[in-house]
């Protein structure tokens, strides 16, 4: 049987490095890969733009793929040919899903973090710049540190010092347990599913509608042999539902998908070129 490859890419840590752009070399990869390629990213459609679209076209990238992105449950599809040609072939809707009511338990629940004192951000020099709250409508995403509209050195010190406070104290992880703990009622009836977003924020998403939905939509589109690149596959990480996905098909004799852990964008162009070379 002739097997249809693909490859996955996130694209934060995975491809670009932390909410920055695509760095040349890699869009040079990218520009001869000799396999399809896809992106699965946590961020929304404008920074996949930003990150990834813009480089790619810059460097001289000429195709298509789609960019499954808010987590996987949006997805465009980009033609590349000097232009840049975007087309949108589906939405997901978190709101619609729960419902009003859940809807504003979670709400309600993340403001609640950000007043409560014993969740407060005891580090020097870290701030709160931008929403806290981002209601991207197939996902939301919580950031106690904010997140900026634009980048900038005094935003990349600040989400630097963040990520060191978060190391030592194990903050994020005591919100996280926190919120599962408080949206137990709307995790099990509504499918809620919150991770690690990134370095500094948290995704929050309905199952299926996370990163499996671009396994297994290639996977009903005929693809047979995929491999997931992402730097987040550990438990609580924003990838690891793809891990979920594989072991769910592991008995498919049809279907060979497999997940690479990643430590960064370089890492991911080395065993990249090892698998393709
Ligand atoms: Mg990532």
């Amino acid at each position: 049987m002739n097997s249809l490859r693909a490859f996955v890419f996130d694209v934060d840590n995975t491809l670009t490095p932390p909410r920055r752009r695509l760095e040349p070399e890699m869009a040079e990869v990218l520009k001869n890969l000799p396999v399809t390629f896809h992106v699965a990213a946590g961020s929304d459609l404008a920074l996949v733009q930003e990150q990834l679209v813009e480089p790619l076209q810059a460097a001289g990238y000429r195709g298509s793929f789609d960019a499954f992105v808010c987590n996987g449950s949006d997805r465009y599809r980009f033609e590349l040919d000097g232009q840049t040609r975007l087309t949108s072939l589906r939405s997901f809707n978190l709101r619609n899903h729960l419902g009003a009511s859940a809807f504003q338990t979670l709400m309600n629940t993340l403001e609640n973090i950000l007043n409560d004192p014993t969740f407060a951000i005891d580090a020097p020099g870290v701030r709160v710049f931008g929403e806290q709250i981002i209601d991207r409508g197939s996902m939301v995403n919580f950031a106690p540190i904010g997140r900026p509209k634009q980048m900038n050195p005094e935003a990349f010190a600040n989400r630097d010092a963040f990520v060191v406070f978060d190391e030592r104290t194990g903050y994020r992880h005591r919100i996280l347990e926190h919120l599962r703990t408080a949206l137990h009622g709307v995790i099990r009836d509504g499918g809620l599913r919150i991770t690690f977003g990134g370095q500094t924020s948290f995704d929050i998403v309905i199952e299926g509608n996370d990163k499996t939905f671009p396994l297994r939509t290639l996977t009903e589109e005929g693809f047979t042999d995929l491999t997931y690149f992402g730097d987040a596959l550990f438990e609580g990480g924003n990838d690891a539902a793809v891990l979920q996905f594989i072991a769910e098909h592991q008995e498919d004799q049809r279907l060979r998908v497999r997940a690479i852990q990643v430590a960064g964008w370089r890492d991911t162009l080395d065993q990249l070129l090892d698998l393709v070379q």
